[in-house]
């Protein structure tokens, strides 16, 4: 078995079809004084095909997938119209004297070096975007067309060392079947595409195209990210019926989780799910999210060399409240710092970023950054239902601190006559031990606690939730974590005021069962995540599933 990185769910058995990049070959000769222009034309025409292939990619994506997933094709374009790469291209023709083709391979190999060489996982993906563009320029320099892919007639797996949107966003599901790459990430775009055609699909698989030869049998674990080279006939069967059972069961949960969330002895638990952009909205509301638990607001300032201005953070935080149409909408204000860096704001090195000057910390140093922040908060507020959240809280002055820079807020727009919700409620995660332990005090603040597991996890067990080897410390059903979870609803029921979860472990079906036993109200999770859990919550009574977690107490 080859173990690979999980991308798209589901199941596939079939037939190899082995995608070979035919390699463009380059010349590496310098081209004469007298030819410069030429290749500078040449070049030109190149980039005025590939904008124009770009805009009918994304006109077909748009109407066979979604205008969401045709947005990447928008961002190619811009890439090609940015002035800065092309004086660069033309930089490497006039004053290095080298063809257009090389000029091509030069630039766009840069720019996908600089990305692939960052340690944020979604900017390090971005490369692919640029290795994407170089080949659909240097196949109209060079006169190519590559049909391969449209020749497949037959139902197979395809196997490639990459998948580039592009190439991706041509797939025709009903004979693509399953999708196994060499490199790529999770959150590649390429990835993205899969999921939403919903073609299983496994990335990340070391050395699968020298391994596998077209016609070889194969099966893939779109769920769990495994790949099995020449499988028995049983074992092809079985892969077969798996995928038809997840098919059926995607329907059947798809219909399901539209419904409210109730739990067989009429608890009502809100589902509800976890973004980092506007655009994540359509995808809550498809597979049910009742509300958006958790906005990691520090997502609009990552991938960006300045920072939203308040009038930027406005739009979105409106956007996001009009997208939900009333529905809550909790905004946790900025967590940089940590394994989150934004290039705009750059910090010290630490010796233990996670320990260290991350979240609230920050904002309640860099105050006009905070500042900022909830007035564009408070202002969308009008536009819905929002409701705010504060991250990392680790002492009661803290809450104090942040809670008074918010009522300074308000202040400042009750004097410009703008309007807010003035009945916002403000709440904060549990993420640091020290802030469950305290949480009687900390729950007189405020309107609710949403219990960050992630980190909360990570800090009782200091464990570095990114650290594989200390990963068998990192469990969400230890005794040391239910009771700490206990403990923060038995003081916030004291308190009048509820309590959810919106780290991973809400979307774990184990885990979200005993959470709903310990008095967890709210559950917040990936949007994928939502019809399943809302289904799991249906066939249990609230009566039992606190009586299981009192037995694991
Ligand atoms: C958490 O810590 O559980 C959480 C939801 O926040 P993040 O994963 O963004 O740190
Ligand atoms: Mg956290």
């Amino acid at each position: 078995m080859i173990k690979g990185i999980a991308a798209s769910p589901g199941y596939a058995a079939g037939s190899v079809f082995l995608l070979q990049e035919a390699e463009l070959t380059i010349s590496t000769e310098q081209i004469g004084s007298e030819a410069v222009e030429q290749e500078w034309n040449h070049l030109l025409q190149a980039l005025e095909q590939t904008k124009q292939d770009l805009r009918e990619t994304k006109q077909d994506v748009a109407k066979r997938i979604g205008d969401e997933e045709s947005a990447i094709f928008e961002s190619h374009l811009m890439i090609l119209e940015d002035p800065v790469l092309t004086d660069e291209l033309k930089k490497e023709i006039q004053s290095e004297r080298k063809n257009a083709a090389w000029a091509v391979r030069e630039v766009f190999a840069k720019h996908a070096a600089m990305f692939a060489s960052l340690d944020d996982p979604y900017l390090k993906e971005r490369a692919s975007d640029f290795r994407d563009l170089e080949k659909r320029v240097l196949k109209h320099l060079l006169g190519l067309n590559d049909a391969s892919l449209e020749s497949i007639a037959e139902p197979v797996i395809l196997v490639a060392y990459d998948l580039t949107p592009s190439d991706t966003a041509r797939l025709n599901p009903d004979t693509i079947k399953g999708i196994i790459t060499e490199i790529g990430g999770s959150t590649s775009h390429s990835a993205i595409l899969a999921r939403n055609l919903q073609i299983p699909a496994v990335v990340g698989c070391p050395e699968i195209t020298r391994k596998v030869a077209t016609g070889d049998m194969v099966v893939l674990d779109g769920t769990n990210g495994d790949v099995i080279l020449h499988p028995t006939p049983e074992l092809m069967r079985e892969y077969q019926e798996k995928q038809t059972v997840f098919q059926a069961n995607q329907q059947r949960l798809k219909a399901s989780a539209q419904k409210e969330a109730v739990t067989a002895d009429g608890r009502r638990i809100e589902v509800a799910a976890n973004i980092g952009n506007p655009s994540d909205v359509k995808a809550v509301l498809e597979n049910g999210g009742e509300a958006i638990g958790l906005f990691r607001s520090e997502f609009l300032f990552l991938d960006r060399d300045t920072l939203p201005d308040e009038e930027e953070q406005f739009q979105a935080y409106r956007q996001v409240a009009e997208g939900m149409g009333g529905r809550p909408v909790i905004i946790r204000t900025l967590d940089i710092g940590g394994d989150k860096q934004v290039p705009a704001l750059p910090l010290e090195e630490e010796m233990n970023p996670f320990l260290g000057f991350r979240a609230i910390r920050l904002c309640l140093e860099r105050k006009e950054l905070f500042m900022t922040q909830l007035r564009a908060i408070l202002r969308a507020s009008h536009y819905g239902k929002l409701r705010i959240m504060f991250p990392m809280i680790a002492t009661e002055a803290e809450l104090t601190q942040a809670l008074s820079i918010l009522h300074e807020a308000k202040a400042e727009l009750d004097k410009e006559g703008v309007a807010y919700d003035k009945h916002i409620e403000t709440g904060i995660m549990i993420e640091v031990p020290s802030a469950a332990i305290i949480a009687d005090k900390l729950a007189r603040h405020v309107d609710f606690f949403s219990i960050g597991s992630n980190d909360l996890i990570q800090y009782t067990f200091a464990a570095d939730r990114m650290n594989q080897k200390v990963g068998y410390l990192y469990d969400p059903g230890h005794l040391a974590v239910l009771r700490l979870i206990r403990q923060v609803v038995e003081h916030a029921n004291a308190n009048g005021i509820w309590v959810g979860v919106c780290g991973e472990m809400a979307g774990v079906p184990e885990y979200a069962k005993a959470l709903i036993g310990l008095g967890v109200k709210e559950l917040s999770m990936t949007a994928s995540l939502i019809p399943q859990i809302k289904y799991e919550i249906s066939q249990h009574t609230y009566a039992e599933l606190r009586e299981r977690v009192q037995q694991t107490l």
